[in-house]
């Protein structure tokens, strides 16, 4: 499968949310936020005759954009029997981590060797919105802060030009992101003593200094945290269970 680079775009600052600019795209970033944020849950069946009402689209519509998603491999085709929610377990986080860690830690490394003036001056930036963030996370919310979040990611490897790695790591970070969501009670990132916020300030000195070897294991620490905290706290079974949608946020 080749990457479809006329889509929503990726790389595009999510700064503000993004504006659909067709009825297949709006539908499509609604139920991707959905199922990101736990709305939908793991394994749920959707069904389009109940989605396309609530997603104010028609039946062919709505299927074209649940295709996308399977494309991301957030929903998943049964065939005639239809769609649903990708299921979600530790095996599967441990292998998103792993590929996560490979792809994320090269591309690092070969940004921070090519990055220029403008790549350091754009990851001063975004550190610097994220580390507003950090400060107060109770008051900023944890939408705002997975939005800063993936900018911050996204400016670390900005100076490596390869599409494929942009492309490949945005899908994980969203697939990252629904775990972050859906176990956010039980890794409770920010208060399990964990500082996530020197996390990243150790990844963005040792980039901004131009350590390559150093930014990599910094980085590479901070991805394998959340999965260590959930391995640690989740019993498989919890991680199949519907989320608790009506605690978050
Ligand atoms: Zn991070």
């Amino acid at each position: 499968m080749k990457p479809n680079f006329k889509r929503p775009p990726l790389s595009l600052a999510e700064v503000e949310p993004q504006t659909p600019r067709t009825l297949v795209e709006r539908a499509y970033l609604g139920l991707r936020h959905d199922v990101i944020c736990g709305k939908l849950a793991p394994g749920e069946r959707l069904r389009v005759e109940h989605l396309k009402d609530q997603y104010e689209v028609g039946a062919g519509t709505l299927r074209e954009a649940l295709s996308l998603l399977v494309s991301d491999a957030l929903v998943t085709s049964e065939g005639q029997r239809g769609f649903r929610v990708a299921p979600i377990s530790l095996t599967d986080l441990e292998d998103l981590t792993n590929t996560r860690v490979m792809l994320e830690t090269e591309a690092l490394r070969q940004s921070i060797r090519r990055g220029d003036a403008q790549w350091e001056a754009a990851l001063v930036q975004s550190y610097e919105r994220l580390s507003q963030t950090e400060i107060d996370l109770a008051a900023a919310g944890s939408e705002l802060w997975e939005r800063r979040n993936k900018l911050f990611h996204e400016a670390l490897i900005a100076g490596f030009d390869s599409d494929w790695s942009k492309y490949l790591l945005s899908i994980l970070h969203r697939h990252a992101e629904r775990y972050r969501n859906i176990a956010w009670r039980l890794t409770a990132a920010h208060s399990s003593g964990r500082d996530v916020h020197r996390e990243h300030e150790d990844i963005f000195r040792a980039a901004i200094a131009r350590q390559d070897a150093r930014a990599a294991l910094a980085l590479e620490a901070h991805i394998r945290l959340t999965h260590e905290v959930m391995r640690q706290q989740a019993s498989p079974t919890e991680l199949t269970q519907p989320p608790d949608v009506s605690g978050h946020n």
